[in-house]
């Protein structure tokens, strides 16, 4: 399908990543306080108007579609519109239906999400020692997250493992945590932790550890090849020789990478962001309420907000402050 989203930029837009739930069964530091207040389920879209918002932004040349949260395999009834959005997938309209998920539930799931189309997921996981993963989650387990993980490679999907790079927390891991992933055929991302929220006396700078950094690490025990390949997100990818590993770098805060940014993200209360840096946003769920047997207004809507994308973020650590840091969380907006 020609895409029909095109920005100011001429950018197309056509990877739509989803939040359908605020809440998680984890408080991971970087992510949530201890005491998190949820919105009220009335604030929140129906799994009906999950299926019309994402049906709507499929219809305009969307074909990949992520989702996210807070943790999306904690809401309730989620397994439904993972099977009714393979509707899309069997049209040839979606071309891929993928999700990001701390892995908790995966043990439970991941045969109806091979069920419903879906053939990767990436998994969030930190570190591979017991006790600091329970210190950076505060309330996960990890043999639970470890048996969701070989669940989802039974059940026939990719898994990639998300770190994020934390200084002073999972340095040391860097090669087990990469020969762990190899002997899994996993691949494996590295995120520079991101100034989100008002997470209180969270040290973000401190906890600053550059993929550059992370990256000059591998060098010294791999032969790291650079791949042209880019996914039109944050991510830059790299070859380990030795182990043939995809390895990513996601890089929000010291590299420009919005000239070739294809998505939007949709919270899930229906606001969407054009930007993960920036503020500007749309009510979605305004036009979608108001007019329940009529997509008319909400296509328009949509349109509209495309046309509003900026062109990029104001991130930077480099005056060792976090500047252009924004008040949401990343559970808000969807990571
Ligand atoms: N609960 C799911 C999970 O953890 O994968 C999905 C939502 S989570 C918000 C998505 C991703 O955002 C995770 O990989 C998480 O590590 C990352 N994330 C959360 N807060 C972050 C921050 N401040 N900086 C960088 N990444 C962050
Ligand atoms: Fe939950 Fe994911 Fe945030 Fe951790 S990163 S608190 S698992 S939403």
């Amino acid at each position: 399908m020609t895409p029909q989203l095109i920005d100011p930029f001429a950018r197309a837009i056509t990877y739509l990543r989803v939040s359908v739930t605020d809440r998680c069964d984890f408080r991971c530091v970087y992510c949530m306080a201890e005491n998190m207040t949820f919105l009220p389920k009335k604030e929140l879209l129906t799994l009906e108007e999950l299926d019309r918002m994402c049906s709507a932004f499929i219809g305009l040349g969307v074909e990949k579609l992520r989702i996210t949260g807070g943790e999306p395999l904690v809401r309730k009834g989620i397994m439904s519109f993972f099977e009714s959005m393979s509707r899309h997938l069997d049209s040839g309209a979606l071309k891929e239906l993928t999700l990001t998920t701390n892995g908790s539930q995966l043990e439970r799931f991941a045969d109806q999400l091979y069920a419903a189309g879906v053939r990767r997921v990436n998994v969030s996981l930190d570190t591979l020692d017991e006790e600091k993963f329970a210190r950076v989650t505060r309330w996960g387990r990890l043999p639970q997250v470890l048996r969701g993980i070989d669940a989802a490679q039974k059940a026939g999907m990719r898994v990639k493992i998300n770190v994020v790079a934390l200084k002073g927390f999972n340095e040391d891991e860097l090669f087990d945590i990469v020969r762990w992933c190899a002997e899994r055929d996993m691949d494996l991302t590295f995120i520079e932790v991101m100034p989100m929220g008002d997470l209180g006396n969270e040290d973000r700078v401190g906890q600053f550890w550059s993929v550059k950094d992370v990256r000059d690490e591998l060098e010294a025990e791999y032969t790291v090849t650079d791949l042209v390949e880019r996914s039109g997100g944050p991510a830059r990818y790299v070859r380990l020789e030795e182990s043939g590993q995809k390895i990513g770098f996601i890089t929000p805060l010291s590299h420009n990478f919005c000239e070739s940014c294809n998505r939007v993200r949709m919270t899930c209360t229906g606001e969407l962001y054009m930007c993960l840096g920036q503020e500007d946003r749309a009510d979605l769920r305004e036009a979608l309420r108001a007019h329940p047997g009529d997509d008319g207004p909400l296509i328009e809507a949509i349109h509209k907000a495309i046309g509003l994308k900026p062109k990029g973020h104001d991130f930077d650590y480099s005056r060792q402050r976090a500047d252009g840091q924004v008040s949401r969380h990343m559970s808000h907006t969807g990571g």
